[in-house]
């Protein structure tokens, strides 16, 4: 067989468990794609074939003897900022660039669990700090669109993969984009969940109260699968919620769009940087769940011009606390002879973090000083407050809120945004981090670069079976989710 790839992970999940072809047939197909493709692509940091191949024969064995659970034998790729025991996480650091980790995220130890194969780790935005995945230690992942443009990031690697057809599925972090932003740049669905619905444990720290796991995938059926497995309390991480887990495949029909909600926020349209295209195509998607019977209503949300400035007070004040971790003392590069202490942390912090890293850790540092904390953090926590205040206000009025993911379609390589350019572009997903809201990307057609342009709905707290259901309703009347990147097409 060799159109393993275009497979859905329903179709993969069927053909493994009625033996029409095996998971170690399964994995290597995807192995050798990886080998062939992925020069081009650079989405993957490591491969792990030994690992995956010796899954793959654990899943064959237990579907054989017919106790294999549903996902048994389907390739995952996770993104390097997952602790994968016994194989080097880097979180696309210099930093990490020999750090093996001892031991398994939850995330990576529930996809184990379920039977899943890991194929490797793959790319991203260095401690998922950006949104282009350019500031990987390891190089620039490539659009699978247009190589000459980036994937997005920080989930850029994962985003890649998935587009490439160099992996099914694969996990993403987003503490600020960082899933919906890649899935919009690469044409695929990508969810964020509610924080606190998918464990932390494991997952290097950027922004603790932002950082939520979440899968990437072609539809919002893949990502149910994968939601399935990864969701749930984890005893590990006292951030996770004890609350019950919905059964996200079972429930992709549930929600009812017919008469569905849907508020329109007008602020939102209005971003200047909004490009025609990306709004054309949004407002087509609007209008079409409104033809499936969904109700368009205006909403306001009236702190747009907070979300930057607040986000990038607060995750760089928690990423500069997080990140003090890194002293060239216990893990992670270590400076060639330092004189003294002084000279060692000076030396394998300066030599070790990259650019925008550091630009954080000094925004982040400056904003928790004594003299500067109440002025900045508290404020930037106050400010906080409000824009979760004003989603609950929406949310009185609708069921879920439509927005842009990103003001605009994939940028050039090399584009050399400046930081604060860069920032704005995360203009339509900050928020949502900020209030801890469950919110999901949809491809909803391409502008006329033939870049995928991506359609983000938000929904209220847990509502994630609702998000993956009304998306997959969506794409059952539609076939943007269904077209496929240039070089998956090259290499069909
Ligand atoms: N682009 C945002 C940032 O650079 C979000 C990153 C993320 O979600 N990890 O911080």
């Amino acid at each position: 067989m060799t159109d393993l790839h275009r497979l859905s992970i329903r179709e993969l999940s069927e053909g493994l468990q009625s033996s029409k072809f095996s998971s170690r047939e399964l994995t290597q197909h995807y192995l050798k794609r990886i080998e062939k493709i992925d020069a081009q692509v650079k989405s993957y940091v490591t491969v792990t074939p030994e690992l995956a191949l010796a899954q793959a024969d654990a899943a064959d064995a237990a579907i054989q003897a017919g106790n294999a659970s549903v996902l048994a034998g389907i390739p995952l790729a996770h993104k390097d900022i997952f602790c994968t025991q016994g194989v080097r996480t880097s979180a696309g650091s210099k930093m990490l660039d020999n750090f093996i980790s001892p031991y398994d995220a939850t995330v990576v130890s529930k996809a184990k669990a379920a039977g899943l194969v890991t194929l490797g780790k793959v790319n991203m935005d260095e401690f998922a700090m950006g949104s282009t995945s350019e500031s990987s230690y390891y190089g620039a992942t490539k659009n699978p669109w247009n190589l000459d443009y980036v994937p997005g990031g920080s989930s850029g690697g994962s985003a890649a993969v998935v587009a490439a057809d160099l992996a099914p599925f694969a996990t993403g972090t987003d503490t600020g984009g960082s899933i919906r932003q890649p899935a919009s740049f690469c044409g695929l669905t990508g969810l964020k969940p509610t924080y606190g619905r998918v464990s932390r444990f494991g997952i290097i720290a950027f922004a603790s109260s932002l950082d939520q796991a979440g899968p990437m995938a072609r539809s919002a059926e893949d990502c149910a699968y994968l939601m399935n497995v990864i969701a749930g309390h984890d005893a590990k991480d006292s951030t996770s919620v004890d609350k019950e887990v919905d059964d996200y495949v079972a429930n992709l029909n549930a929600t009812s769009v017919k008469g569905l909600r849907i508020g329109i926020p007008k602020q939102y349209f209005n971003v200047a940087g909004l490009a025609a295209d990306v709004k054309a195509r949004v407002e087509e998607s609007l209008k079409k769940l409104e033809d499936m019977g969904a109700i368009l209503v205006e909403v306001d949300l009236n702190m747009v011009e907070a979300y930057v400035p607040t986000y990038y007070l607060i995750a760089p004040a928690e990423a500069s606390s997080n990140l003090s971790r890194y002293d060239g003392v216990r893990y992670g590069y270590r400076c060639e002879n330092p004189v003294d202490l002084m000279d060692l942390y000076k030396r394998s912090r300066s030599e070790g973090f990259g650019e925008e890293v550091k630009r954080r850790i000094l925004i982040g540092t400056y904003a928790l000083s004594a003299g500067y904390y109440d002025a900045y953090y508290v404020k930037a926590q106050k400010v906080r407050r409000l824009i979760q205040q004003d989603f609950l206000k929406a949310f009185e009025q609708v069921d879920v809120i439509a927005a842009p993911s990103a003001p605009t379609t994939a940028y050039k390589i090399g584009a050399n945004l400046s930081p604060t350019e860069m920032y704005l572009g995360d203009v339509y997903t900050l928020a949502v981090n900020l209030a801890g809201l469950p919110a999901i990307n949809a491809p909803v057609g391409l502008d006329d670069h033939n870049l995928p342009v991506g359609l983000q709905l938000i929904g209220n707290y847990w509502s994630e079976s609702q998000l993956l259901s009304i998306v997959h309703q969506y794409q059952q009347n539609t076939d943007f989710h269904t077209q496929r990147a240039a070089i998956a097409e090259e290499n069909a």
